[in-house]
Order: structure tokens, then C-alpha cells, then sequence
């Protein structure tokens, strides 16, 4: 049978005066009902245009797409916006990063939930009122009746999240995206909120896709990683084995600035040096070799050069790196273990 989410070779490419812009250029990956996908990276890599692809929100913009999205056996590139609306909300829900740019702030929480809902609901309104303050009951908002008709500035931002969440589970989602769901949040909020997610997951069964900058955002969460860099795929596999046997320098990076499990929040250890790549012009060869600690590992000039493929990490399953380096030259400089200092 085929995943419950394929994505296919997917790239999106905008044009700009610069140049064309290549947000995401050939990233594959599935999922399957109940599981959860985190997509890591840094800021500007590319990961929220995938999230933006899968809710079709590239349609009507220059941006350029190609490859395929399968969400249940049905094409989402190739879909007519006319249809893609019909499952946006409903089918593909979202979860953004900044609740108040997706709550609008004249109407109260409980109408907009409502609202949400009635777009795919033939209901009266008041059974959609109804729904809104059983969806703020289940993502725990206190006195869900009387904080229905308060309007978004008067919850405080971790209830504003919780709010998000509930109208983007209103209408049952099959696949949920969560954009950096919780980044404009303070650490303990940032816990409940993200232990919120897993427990609606359970109940609702959804398919869920992380994005975050942050891999312990994800490491207790996500079954699987997917590590971009540039647009491109860098690493892929379980989040066991991507945590446990990264092997990718760029997953190493991410796991040494990693702030979570280090108790320093907020407090980056050890940041990658040097910044993103430009998506318009990626460095030849290896796109992370400016920043590479290790090419010198590599065979001459290898990292410069020529591009890495993705391949199987040998005595994996489905554990994809694209780096030069040999296991050997890997296991020497990493070990086996996870890339904590
Ligand atoms: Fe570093 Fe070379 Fe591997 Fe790229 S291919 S990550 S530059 S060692
Ligand atoms: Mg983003």
C-alpha cells in the first residue's frame, strides 16, 4: 500500500530580481497516519516552503513547483485551487508560529474556531459554537465557555498557541503542520504546548509534520528526522537513528547548538560557524563544505567538487546521508554515539 503522505522530488523555485530563488529543490520523504515528521534546519533553509507546498499556498504565486505530493492517493501539485480549498483546514491543517498573525483580532477566539469549523461543516451556528468550546476544553483552556468570547489579545501567548491548536484540529485533520510551533514561546510553556501536540496526536490520530530550527524540539516527538540544508535533503532516517548515529557534520552541528537537553536554554553551546547558504547561488560540491569542519577528512577536493549523494548508511534500514566521508573517517571523528559535548 502506498504512504499516507508522499512526497515526491518536491521543489519550489521563485523568481526574484536577484535570481530564481530555489526554496526547496528535491526533497522526498512519507509518512504514514499517527506518525510524526520533524523537518530541521536552520532559519532560511528552506523549510517552511515545503509546509507552504503541502497547504497549496504556493498556487496562485510565481513560485514555481515541481514534483508530487500524494496525501491518500490523491496529486496536491497538480491540484486546481478550487479543490485544494476544499481540503485546506479540513484535510491539511496548520499550526503557525505566530498565533496573532493567524488570529484575526476583531473577532473572538470562540467565533473564529467556530468559523473555521462552519467552512466545511453544513452546522448552525450554534452547534459550531458548541464545537469551539469543546475544541478549547480538549487543548486545555480554563472556562472554555467564558474564554470563547475573548478576543485573542486577552489570552496570554501560550493560550494563544493553544487556541491555534484548537482551530487547526476543529475539522479533524488528516495531516497537521506545525511551523515552529512553539519558538515564540517561554520554556516551560514551550514543554506544554508540545506535550499538547503529542497527546491530540494519540487522540486524533493525525499524520504530523514538525518544522522547527531545533532538534530537541522534535527528539522526543518525531518518529522520524529530516535534516535540510539548502533545500536539499542532508539526512534522513529515524529519529533514533539520526540522533543516536547522525552521520552528517551538519547534524552534528545542529545536535552540539542544540539548547534543550542542555538545561542552557536560549543559551546556544556551540552554533555552526558562518550562516545559511544563499538559495539562489549554493556553494558547488557539498552546499555545507564552507562551513565544514571536516572536508579536510574527505578525499582531496572531494567536498569542493562534487555533490554527495544521498545513500544509505551501511547496516540501515532506510538511514539516508549525503556526505563524502567514509564510515571509517565518520566513526573515527564521531563515534557511535550521539554528537553531545
Ligand atoms: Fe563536510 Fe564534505 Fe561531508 Fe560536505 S561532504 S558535510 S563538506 S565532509
Ligand atoms: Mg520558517
Amino acid at each position: 500500500p502506498s504512504p499516507f503522505l508522499d512526497v515526491r522530488d518536491l521543489r519550489v523555485h521563485f523568481p526574484t530580481e536577484d535570481g530564481l530563488v530555489k526554496s526547496v529543490d528535491g526533497v522526498s520523504f512519507t509518512l504514514e497516519r499517527g506518525q510524526t515528521l520533524g523537518i530541521v534546519g536552520e532559519s532560511g533553509s528552506g523549510k517552511s516552503v515545503t509546509s507552504l507546498a503541502l497547504l497549496g499556498l504556493h498556487k496562485g504565486t510565481r513560485a514555481r513547483v515541481s514534483g508530487e505530493i500524494w496525501l491518500e492517493g490523491r496529486e496536491l501539485v497538480a491540484l486546481p485551487e478550487q479543490e485544494m480549498r476544499a481540503l485546506r483546514g479540513r484535510t491539511v491543517s496548520m499550526i503557525f508560529q505566530d498565533p496573532l498573525s493567524a488570529l484575526h483580532p476583531f473577532f473572538t477566539v470562540g467565533a473564529q474556531i467556530a468559523e473555521a469549523y462552519r467552512v466545511h461543516h453544513k452546522v448552525s451556528k450554534q452547534e459550531a459554537r458548541d464545537r469551539a468550546v469543546e475544541m478549547l476544553k480538549r487543548v486545555g483552556i480554563p472556562q472554555p465557555e467564558r474564554r470563547a468570547k475573548d478576543y485573542p489579545h486577552q489570552f496570554s501567548g501560550g493560550m494563544r498557541q493553544r487556541a491555534m491548536i484548537a482551530m487547526s484540529l476543529v475539522c479533524d485533520p488528516a495531516l497537521l503542520i506545525a511551523d515552529e510551533p512553539t519558538t515564540a514561546l517561554d520554556v516551560t510553556v514551550q514543554a506544554q504546548i508540545l506535550d499538547l501536540i503529542r497527546d491530540l496526536q494519540e487522540e486524533f490520530g493525525s499524520a504530523v509534520v514538525i518544522i522547527t530550527h531545533d532538534l530537541g524540539v522534535v527528539a522526543d516527538l518525531a518518529d522520524d528526522i529530516l535534516v535540510v540544508y539548502g533545500g536539499r535533503r542532508v539526512e534522513y532516517g529515524s529519529t533514533h537513528d539520526v540522533l543516536k548515529q547522525p552521520r552528517h557534520p551538519y547534524t552534528w552541528g545542529l545536535l552540539q547548538s542544540m539548547p534543550h537537553l542542555t538545561g542552557d536554554v536560549g543559551v546556544r553551546l556551540n552554533p555552526i560557524p558562518g550562516s545559511p547558504p544563499s538559495l539562489i547561488n549554493l556553494p558547488g560540491g557539498c552546499a555545507f563544505h564552507p562551513r565544514c569542519s571536516y572536508k579536510g577528512w574527505a578525499l582531496e577536493g572531494r567536498c569542493t567538487l562534487e555533490r554527495p549523494e544521498l545513500r544509505t548508511v551501511p547496516g540501515t534500514g532506510r538511514h539516508l546521508a549525503a556526505c563524502h566521508l567514509t564510515e571509517e573517517a565518520k566513526q573515527e571523528i564521531h563515534g557511535g554515539g550521539p554528537a553531545r559535548a
